[in-house]
């Protein structure tokens, strides 16, 4: 069922931005400048940024605010880099960000989205039309832990995968390595098995689980469930690489 979207993502030409990083280079193709949308419905407990979960917060900005400042970063994008929007999850804010992709491209610059996959409706395919690569994580293959580790279903997340593979565009796949909650051998290959067909993913990211989030946790007052899980040991981002290069054309540790 589609979710229905909350009062605050109202505006097409404003958006609720966290913050912006100048000259990012995880976040997508070659350089980029990264925008961190404030507000999420997913509450992962390894969240590095538990401050861009609450709705509401942030400071808004104008697209055509947003336009200028990439606009004058462009010379340092190069051929493959431009803007990535992430954040919180920035499918909460997909009508604004049409607009805002709409806006880059007449300008020329590269877009990419880094999302949960939480919303899937008409307007969150439009926003894909406007998106060059999608970066899509899948927090849990299996959606009984997939609701431990976030709060929420996979339901839609594997159905934004869906429906982008029969786009034909372009889509990274993004898997946080959590020992003891997202590393059972079981569901790496069923994650593999459900993805090896897609021709539109171009690789797959894992990113081994830290701890420098917890802090903030502690901050805002709350409890960091994952304070005694340590980051995956060498061996087990080798054993999890081999695994899924069985299905996946790159596999790539950030
Ligand atoms: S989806 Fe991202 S922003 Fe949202 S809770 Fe999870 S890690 Fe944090």
């Amino acid at each position: 069922m589609e979710e229905k979207t909350r009062h605050h993502e109202v505006s097409a030409d404003r958006l609720n931005v966290h913050s912006i990083e100048t000259f990012g280079t995880h976040d997508g193709p070659g350089i980029r400048m990264v925008i961190f949308t404030q507000g999420c419905q997913f509450k992962c407990l390894y969240c590095a940024n538990p401050d861009t979960i609450a709705l509401e917060g942030g400071y808004w900005l104008d697209v055509e605010e947003l336009v200028k400042r990439a606009v004058s970063q462009k010379p340092y994008f190069g051929k493959k880099g431009g803007v990535t929007v992430s954040g919180g999850e920035p499918l909460l804010h997909r009508k604004a960000l049409k607009t805002l992709f709409s806006r880059l491209h007449e300008e020329g610059i590269n877009t990419a989205l880094d999302s949960n996959g939480r919303l899937i409706d008409q307007q969150t395919k439009d926003l894909l039309a406007e998106t060059d690569t999608l970066l899509l994580d899948v927090k849990h293959i299996n959606d009984d832990w997939h609701h431990k580790l976030t709060g929420k279903s996979n339901h839609n997340t594997l159905k934004v995968a869906d429906y982008r593979e029969s786009t034909g565009k372009p889509m990274w796949l993004r898997y946080v390595l959590v020992p003891g909650w997202s590393d059972q051998e079981e569901y790496l290959h069923e994650l593999g098995q459900r993805f090896k067909d897609f021709s539109t993913i171009q690789k797959i990211e894992i990113q081994p689980y830290h701890k420098m989030g917890m802090h903030k946790w502690a901050a805002l007052g709350m409890k960091y469930e994952l304070e005694g899980v340590e980051p995956p040991s060498q061996d087990l981002l080798n054993k999890t690489v081999a695994i899924f290069k069985q299905y996946f054309r790159e596999v790539k540790v950030n």
